[in-house]
């Protein structure tokens, strides 16, 4: 059976919750469907980061990056605010432990600055005093930085979306082919036939096998990191007040091309 959407949204994470929010907005006479291959929302880069709202203290000052994080950033404080989400403004401090690392530490705060953050330089006496656990020559104090549960978020946002509305989150459906046709395009996933108008790729880092899917090229190519995360026990939890980050060394790739400096 064909169901048909005026707006189809590939993706259950923050990218795909929020364009379909924003867009329930916007077009409220719009059906909107959210399509995720996975039984919850959030199940991969949404509900698997490290849940900081960032400053945009790296980003290069004038660029899309720079603007769209502070703006992302006060907006999330006010969605969070407005719907009873917790998040923590628990400060960050980038911490140089050698002569090299204080030069660049400049850098991030001139950038930091520009940017309009909230942000010093500390000595490594000043560090200590607000960090005792962390040691380094000189660290940059960024206060405004703060952690949030993007699940919790998504959760909502999905609630707000469905609630007394038409818009659907179809979970378990993994889009497996796209096919253009004169009343639309039409998704088909596991289960379903999606006719819709338009189709928003939102699949993370499926993104560009999604493009290719639809039949077009995709600009960008995703590489793939594998990473571990490890977590504090209970008990040395109190040893760190704030986010502590190393100075992003450029010859790392994933600080090198997302952080530092040639954003
Ligand atoms: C390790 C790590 C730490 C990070 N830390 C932070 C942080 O602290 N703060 C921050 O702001 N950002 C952080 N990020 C970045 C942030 O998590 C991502 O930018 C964001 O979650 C991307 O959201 P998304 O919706 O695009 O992708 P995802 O959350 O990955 O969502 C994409 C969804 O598409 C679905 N999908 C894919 N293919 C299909 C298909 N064929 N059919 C149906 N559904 C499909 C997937 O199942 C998935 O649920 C971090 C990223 C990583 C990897």
């Amino acid at each position: 059976m064909m169901i048909r959407a005026d707006i189809c949204i590939i993706g259950g994470g923050i990218v795909g919750l929020a364009t379909a929010y924003r867009f329930s907005k916007k077009f409220p006479e719009k059906t909107i469907f959210i399509i995720e291959k996975e039984n919850r929302l959030a199940a991969h880069q949404t509900g698997r980061n490290s849940g900081v709202l960032h400053s945009g203290i790296y980003y290069k000052p004038g660029s899309l990056k720079a603007k769209n994080c502070r703006l992302g950033k006060k907006a999330m404080e006010q969605f969070c605010g407005e719907h009873g989400i917790d998040y923590e403004l628990c400060g960050k401090v980038i911490v140089a432990t050698n002569k090299g690392e204080t030069e660049r530490l400049g850098a991030i705060f001139e950038r930091g600055k520009a940017n309009g953050v909230n942000c010093e330089i500390i000595s490594g006496e000043r560090l200590r005093e607000i960090e005792p656990h962390a040691a380094g020559l000189e660290a940059i104090h960024v206060p405004e930085c703060g952690i949030v549960n993007y699940e919790q978020v998504c959760q909502k946002l999905g609630e707000l979306l469905t609630k007394g509305s038409s818009h659907q989150i179809h979970l378990g459906e993994k889009v497996l082919e796209i096919e253009s046709s004169k009343d639309g395009l039409i998704v088909q996933t596991t289960e379903l036939s999606i006719c819709c108008q338009r189709l928003i790729n939102c699949a993370g880092l499926h993104s560009d096998r999604l493009t290719k899917l639809g039949g077009q090229t995709p600009e960008a190519k995703i590489i793939p990191f594998k990473g571990e995360y490890y977590f504090l026990s209970k008990d040395a939890e109190k040893f760190c007040n704030h986010l502590i980050y190393p100075v992003p060394d450029p010859k790392f790739p994933f600080p090198r091309s997302t952080f530092y400096p040639h954003d």
